[in-house]
């Protein structure tokens, strides 16, 4: 996304990608967009099939002990959220790429980045078994959690908070059609569970399992009757069972490094921050942090002006920690913790008792989960502006 604006603004950037097209375009992660999110994709001309296939949501069900509960964000908010796979954003993306003929380097091989506080950083990798190095104005680290950007800064420059859950999520996809229109959160006295869907053949289901649980325990049979168990609602309501065709458990975190930027190296995404899944907020802080890069890349090269790149730390830090504020609460409420008292439980269920009756508790979720205003507006950056031009 970040390539892509910066091409609107007629910047030249180079993209290094360790892994396959292939694997990129078929990896199944998130799938939640915020309509901010659906708004940059279509204002700057990659939403055409976002449009077309999207499949908007005015609304969730909170299935609480078997009894659901509808949020009416369209009501509430007057906002939307869109399901639209992660790796279909990311083919989008890389289509657009592709015809700009700018670089786009897959398979990269020993990425490696070095002389950050310098006024030309370095990128190392091999290509096709040719070694380059690339001398830039700015590296975006947009390298993900396990990426080598983060790591490659001096230790003691970033300040890295914290929390580790006790618990994972096991998450299946399956040809089912969807039972409902709308996503379903569960609290079970067993534990959370999420119905949500990819297509309308295609049905994505997740589990709270302990966070090292091994997929190999669960059987595809074991995995439909803890879901049924689980998420059958008292009017009857259940998923549709169908084939198994992708399961793991992914463990939860919530971490921040900060600032987000050292000398000329700028971090973004998970490369920075991590939410647990619960709030739907990854993919969408990722993109939100790169509007901020985008508009103050492009404020350095058309002014010569550096405050909004001196400012993009605090700005994209503002809506992160607002966001992981917000996955952190969706994930305590809507799990059982093995460590929880009973105090905690009572707390718990008289949480999501305010949260199913009060209309002021339910703006609340609706307002973070459809998603808080970016920090700066896309229109502001004049990005439309360049991609009419
Ligand atoms: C299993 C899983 C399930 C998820 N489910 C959800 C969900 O349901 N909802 C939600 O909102 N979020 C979910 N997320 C989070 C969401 O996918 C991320 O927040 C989002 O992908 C962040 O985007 P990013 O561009 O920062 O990082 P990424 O999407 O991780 O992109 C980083 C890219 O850098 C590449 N890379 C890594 N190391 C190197 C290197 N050394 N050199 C070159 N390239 C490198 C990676 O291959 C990757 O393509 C999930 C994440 C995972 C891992």
């Amino acid at each position: 996304m970040l390539g892509h604006l910066l091409h609107l603004a007629g910047i030249d950037s180079f993209i290094i990608e360790n892994r396959s097209e292939d694997y990129v375009i078929e990896r199944v992660r998130a799938g939640i967009l915020e309509q901010s999110t659906v708004d940059l994709m279509i204002e700057n001309g990659v939403g055409e099939r976002l449009r077309r296939e999207g499949m908007p949501h005015d609304g969730i069900y909170i299935n609480v002990f078997g009894k659901r509960h509808r949020i009416d964000f369209a009501e509430l908010v007057g906002r939307r959220i869109t399901v639209y796979g992660q790796n279909e954003v990311v083919r989008d993306l890389i289509e657009a790429r592709t015809v700009t003929r700018r670089p786009l380097y897959f398979e990269a091989e020993h990425v490696a980045v070095d002389d950050l506080d310098s006024s030309q950083p370095l990128i190392r990798f091999r290509h096709e078994g040719t070694d380059h190095e690339l001398r830039c104005d700015f590296i975006a680290g947009c390298d993900g959690f396990h990426g080598v950007c983060r790591p490659s800064v001096p230790a003691g420059a970033l300040t890295v908070y914290e929390r580790e859950y006790p618990f994972g999520w096991l998450g299946i996809l399956a040809d089912a059609a969807p039972s409902s229109e709308e996503l379903v959160y569960t609290l079970h006295e067993r534990g959370f569970a999420l119905f949500s869907m990819r297509s309308p053949k295609v049905t994505r289901l997740y589990l709270q399992v302990p966070p090292s649980e091994s997929i190999e325990n669960w059987s595809d049979q074991a995995i439909w009757d803890e879901l049924l168990r689980r998420m059958t609602t008292r009017d009857g309501w259940t998923p549709n069972i169908g084939r198994i065709t992708q399961k793991s458990v992914t463990p939860m975190r919530s971490f921040v490094a900060a600032p987000m930027r050292y000398g000329n190296l700028f971090l973004a995404g998970d490369a920075a921050h991590i939410v647990p899944p619960t709030g739907a907020k990854g993919l969408n802080l990722a993109a939100s942090d790169v509007v901020v890069l985008a508009r103050a890349l492009k404020a350095f090269y058309e002014r010569g002006s550096s405050d909004w790149l001196n400012e993009y730390s605090d700005t994209c830090l503002r809506r992160v920690w607002k966001a992981q504020r917000f996955s952190w609460w969706m994930t305590s409420t809507l799990h059982r913790s093995p460590d929880e008292t009973a105090f905690d439980h009572q707390r718990q269920i008289a949480d999501l008792d305010y949260l199913t009756s009060s209309p002021a508790a339910m703006t609340s979720l609706a307002e973070q989960y459809v998603g808080l205003p970016m920090e700066v507006s896309f229109e502001s950056v004049g990005l439309k502006e360049c991609r009419r031009a």
